[in-house]
């Protein structure tokens, strides 16, 4: 990297004019993980490129994930074998070099309790060391995510003290990736693209694609012009249908809910308990930052005009309560239930039966227009997506360009062997934490933004002065994730506008 990775209004500003001014090899057209991940892909292979995305970075699906890094496992159970080792891959990718401060080896948990069938135990034993081979494949040693093994009850009970002790005959224990947060791992990437030349503008919308641009919107000045580009890749997600009148899309929700992490005890590993009579589907209760556990997920079919922002329904969040309480010594109760958030899944309609059965594997298409869609996948193989949908723009562009560098490309922040942080701010931000503290100029840099929400003042305005955010909206929901939680929200609101109001004013 050699540019500057700082992403601010300024920046924008001065961007926006030249991108309007200036052909770029690639318009990217989209800034969740996808669009994020190709304007990385194409800008460190030397290429030219402009990304446009309408609202925030991760202002789509990829802020409300499970934001775990997978293995593949769910892949080897519908059989697609390429799919699992190629998310194994990438994950090794992810934890070992791209982005090891990111992400930590989550412990697992599925016990043997009444709440877990024979068949179902069976199947997840196997599950896991099934998942454990594709780990070895990929190459990824054993300190940077554990084998699965076996556990007694005991000490099933002091990793996650509120799971039910009657009849609990042990667990098994494995262990797979987990981000600090989804929405950071695209700044990230987003910031790593602009470190290497790429000229990131948020607010901007694409209103028409073509080969070779786009008419686009600036929602800050209300201006409607064209950008020019050799290639334009469309990485709008659940909404790529808008642009791509050949794509047909069968979003599928996905919610999760919000609850504080001691209503469970404060569990230090991931409770999973399987759906009624399922052998692969599950809920899973995920410890996270800031003091939280977040348990989904639901797949249910979201037909209809695509949502801004997709709300998850009573009924998903009794589901998710009730299969979880299954497991648990003394059932959470709906008033314990702390925020609920949704994401669609963005799915192409195969004709499947249900959503569930439709592939989870990335696809790459030229549309008549004469630009790449790249649509599906996981964040987890956000890099291999980005990888296979700038080949085939160099190809259909004839751009001169090199392979993919990105599979040994650390992002921005990335510590190569991260001991566990032992702040939470650490766990965000890696490399440059030490420096975000020290050169904040707020007053009390290093305080909490309220009391019990263990984000400082001082990540408040690095996001506005180095992370694109442009409001306090962006802020709370896609720099922080204060935003999940209402009262949090509230709580934290009016310092958080104070903040970026300064930092805003100290820009201009
Ligand atoms: C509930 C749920 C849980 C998941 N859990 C996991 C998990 O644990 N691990 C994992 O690996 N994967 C997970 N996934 C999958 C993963 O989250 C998605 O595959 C991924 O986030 C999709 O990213 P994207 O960039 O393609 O789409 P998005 O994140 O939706 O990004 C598209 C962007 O395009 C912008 N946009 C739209 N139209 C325009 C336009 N006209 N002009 C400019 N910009 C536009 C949008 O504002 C948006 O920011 C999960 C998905 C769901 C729904």
């Amino acid at each position: 990297m050699t540019g500057s990775p700082m992403l601010n209004a300024v920046r924008r500003r001065h961007e926006l004019a030249l991108a309007a001014e200036q052909e770029a090899d690639l318009l990217v057209v989209g800034g969740g993980i996808t669009g994020a991940g190709v304007a990385l892909d194409a800008a460190s292979r030397g290429l030219s490129v402009v990304l446009v995305e309408a609202e925030d970075l991760a202002f789509g699906t990829s802020r409300f994930s499970s934001k775990l890094v997978h293995g593949g496992l769910r892949y080897l159970a519908t059989g697609d074998v390429s799919t699992a080792r190629e998310s194994a891959l990438e994950r090794h990718r992810l934890m070992t070099c791209i982005a090891p401060h990111l992400i930590r080896p989550m412990a697992q948990l599925l016990p043997f309790s009444p709440a877990v069938s024979l068949r179902q135990r069976a199947t997840g034993a196997v599950g896991f060391a099934l998942g454990d081979l594709l780990r070895v494949r990929a190459g990824t040693p054993r300190s940077t995510l554990p084998a699965p093994r076996p556990i007694r009850a005991r000490t099933a009970l002091d990793m996650v003290p509120a799971l039910d002790p009657r009849r609990l005959r042990g667990a098994v224990l494995a262990a797979d990736g987990q981000l600090v947060d989804d929405a950071r791992l695209v700044v990230a990437v987003a910031r790593s693209a602009a470190a290497h030349g790429a000229r990131i503008l948020t607010r901007v919308r694409a209103l028409e694609l073509h080969r070779s641009g786009a008419r686009v919107a600036d929602a800050l000045s209300g201006e409607t012009f064209d950008l020019r580009a050799k290639a334009v890749v469309n990485a709008t997600g659940v909404w790529a249908g808008d642009l791509d009148g050949a794509i047909r899309m069968r979003p599928s929700r996905g919610t999760h809910l919000v609850l504080d992490a001691d209503a469970l005890g404060d569990p230090t590993a991931a409770l999973t308990i399987p759906h009624p009579g399922s052998v692969s589907r599950f809920v899973f209760a995920l410890p996270q930052q800031l003091g939280r556990v977040v348990v989904g997920l639901t797949d249910e079919e979201a037909p209809g005009p695509v949502p801004p922002v997709a709300s998850p329904t009573e009924p998903e969040i009794r589901f998710l309560l009730e299969t979880l309480n299954r497991g648990l010594r003394t059932p959470l109760r709906r008033d314990q239930v702390r925020g609920a958030f949704a994401g669609l899944r963005p799915l192409v309609d195969t004709g499947a039966a249900t959503t569930a059965d439709v592939s989870r594997r990335h696809l790459v298409a030229v549309s008549d227009g004469g630009f790449v869609t790249v649509l599906g996948g996981k964040l987890t193989t956000y890099r291999r997506m980005a990888e296979d949908a700038v080949d085939r723009a160099i190809s259909i562009a004839s751009l001169s360009a090199g392979p993919s560098r990105t599979g040994t490309l650390p992002l921005i922040g990335a510590i190569a062997a991260p001991t566990p942080p032992a702040r939470t701010i650490d766990w965000r931000y890696g490399a440059e934490a030490g420096r975000i503290l020290a050169r904040a100029r707020c007053a009390d840099p290093a305080q909490h933004i309220a009391p019990g929400i263990e984000v400082t003042r001082a990540e408040i305005e690095f996001a506005v002065r180095a992370e694109g955010a442009l409001t306090v909206d962006d802020v709370l929901d896609r720099r922080t994730r204060i935003g999940l939680v209402d009262e949090d929200r509230a709580r934290a609101h009016d310092e958080v506008a104070v903040i970026v109001e300064e930092a805003l004013a100290e820009l201009a």
